[in-house]
């Protein structure tokens, strides 16, 4: 064996390319979204034998200055990013400014842009990353790339690339996944000159997958939208019967990016439930989240991302999927189904309830266990429950009324929200001046004297008008009647409460948002112990 060597630079970056670029349909892949970030409105792509010789993006975007454009195929150029910080909430779809210099080093490249209207553009032409002329040129706004004879310099991986049509193919289903996040902007296709399609701009995403889709595959689907404080779920899905071996399209995007997540799509085949009889359904969806919830995996060629809590992204599309499309909807929404997947339970006794200095709740459940705040639990029942019911359900009446004396600010206030409250299951009587007597709460509710004078507090520094007034009012009510910290439960008060928890809508969020439940896996407990 020889010594050991370092390699040549130009091998490393011919290698650190071959990892971004893998083939004609990944050079498209960054062009376009160079051409999106550059705000375009109207994107052509143009090949040649399936890109192998030719692959063209003209967009009409932003363009580029003369020292930009030059900037543009060095390593690590990005006018996207200045710190890592930014990293996580990066709007737009490049930030590792190496794609155009990883394109550039394995191929002839040219580049024509402008970015004054009215003036002259500049023209760049490389090969293997090297310029070898930047002049002036004559061109509208926007960047015109052009890929020459890609992988020209690295024989094995040119030779590895398939046939024309199979490149086609994969190109054509990179520019359908931008598309449809991107209705507003104009997509074409031309192969050796001749039209593959155009995709006209269009009104919003359902029109563009008319567009796109088969009429049967079309009208076989079914649009939905769930939300949570944490992620809203939303798309369209084939009804079952419609269901073929072949799918035309099973795409997941994660805060508008085309990602692969495992989880998510087997969430959805097991929404599903039985009823695909194992064919394949259509499906577009959409995940939003704030991106600090998302790891996403920066591995250039496909977007993985992983979000903080997979069981919970699990249970909430597989819930939203057998809600819109699946079938016999489960009879109750118990802590069973909804932490265990309805997995038998591994230990003879479900829970054994145990409180955390008087404050949150532990519960063993199959896998693990979970911790409850049970604050935010009691808030989330007595808010649903005042939300929905018909008054005389949610009334709990007192058998001694509490008499409250009110400032005249709280008086005034309260004469103003008395009706709403009263709807809430809060009834009251005048009893002498700026004196009143409560004489029922909400139902689970635990108001007291002191709970009921901060609530008459906290609705005076509402605005007390508008559309989400009634909620807040809700919230109110809620939080000033739930179970606090620090408050001794026994097993059957702890029992009760999970149970009431988990017939919620919601039983993962507190009203203002914040999680009521978290979960833990044992997997986790015992790696940490290095077992
Ligand atoms: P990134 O997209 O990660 O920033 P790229 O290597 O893809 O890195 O692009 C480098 C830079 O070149 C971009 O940040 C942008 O400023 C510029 N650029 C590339 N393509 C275009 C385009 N089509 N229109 C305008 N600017 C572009
Ligand atoms: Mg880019």
């Amino acid at each position: 064996m020889g010594r050991i060597k370092s390699l040549p630079k130009e091998t490393i970056k011919k290698i650190a390319a071959g990892e971004v670029i893998l083939r004609p349909a990944s050079v498209v892949k960054e062009l376009i979204e160079n051409s999106l970030d550059a705000e375009a409105k109207k994107i052509t792509v143009e090949l040649r034998g399936g890109g192998r010789d030719l692959i063209r993006v003209i967009d009409d975007g932003v363009g580029m200055s003369r020292t930009d454009c030059r900037l543009s195929i060095s390593r690590y150029a990005t006018s996207k990013l200045s710190s890592i910080a930014e990293l996580s909430s990066l709007k737009t779809f490049g930030f590792r400014g190496e794609a155009l210099a990883a394109v550039a080093s394995v191929s002839k490249l040219k580049i024509e842009t402008n970015d004054q209207p009215n003036s002259l553009g500049t023209f760049l032409y490389a090969e293997g990353g090297e310029i070898k002329e930047i002049r002036e040129v004559a061109r509208s706004v926007g960047t015109t790339v052009s890929v020459n004879s890609l992988f020209y310099n690295l024989p094995v991986r040119r030779g590895f690339l398939k046939s024309a049509n199979y490149e086609l193919r994969l190109i054509m289903e990179v520019m359908k996944n931008y598309a449809l996040i991107f209705p507003e902007v104009t997509f074409s296709l031309k192969n050796e000159d001749e039209v593959v399609f155009i995709w006209p701009k269009a009104n919003g995403i359902k029109e563009r997958l008319s567009t796109l889709l088969a009429k049967r595959v079309f009208e076989s689907l079914v649009e939905f939208k769930f939300e949570n404080p944490l992620l809203s779920f939303s798309g369209f899905l084939s009804r079952p019967e419609t269901a073929k071996p072949s799918y035309e399209i099973s795409a997941i995007f994660f805060n508008r990016r085309p990602v692969k997540n495992r989880v998510v799509s087997k969430a959805i085949i097991d929404g599903y439930g039985g009823t695909l009889r194992g064919n394949n359904p259509n499906y577009l969806v959409f995940l939003t989240t704030d991106p600090k919830n998302l790891d996403v995996n920066i591995h250039p060629t496909k977007l993985e991302v992983r979000f903080f809590d997979e069981k919970f992204l699990f249970d909430f599309v597989s819930e939203a999927v057998r809600k819109t499309v699946g079938g016999e909807k489960r009879e109750e929404v118990s802590l069973d189904s909804f932490l265990n997947q309805g997995k038998i339970f591994s230990e003879e006794r479900p829970f054994t309830f145990w409180q955390l200095h008087n404050s949150f709740i532990f519960a063993q459940v199959a896998g693990g266990y979970c911790v409850i705040d049970q604050h935010a639990a009691s808030e989330r029942i007595i808010y649903e429950d005042i939300l929905k019911s018909e008054k005389r359900e949610v009334v709990q009446p007192l058998l001694f009324p509490i008499i409250l004396e009110l400032t005249p600010e709280e008086f005034s206030v309260y004469e103003e929200v008395k009706e709403e409250l009263s709807l809430f299951g809060i009834e009251t009587k005048e009893f002498g001046p700026k004196t009143i007597l409560v004489s029922a709460i909400p139902f689970n509710s635990h108001l007291g004297e002191e709970s009921l004078k901060e609530l008459f507090q906290e609705i005076l520094k509402m605005e007390r008008k508008g559309e989400g007034y009634r909620e807040e009012l809700a919230k109110a009510v809620a939080c000033k009647g739930a179970i606090k910290s620090g408050v001794r439960l026994s097993q059957v008060e702890m029992e009760s409460l999970i149970n009431k928890l988990f017939a919620c809508d919601l039983p993962y969020f507190c009203p203002h948002g914040r999680p009521v439940v978290l979960k833990f896996n044992l997997e986790d407990l015992v790696r940490k112990f290095g077992r």
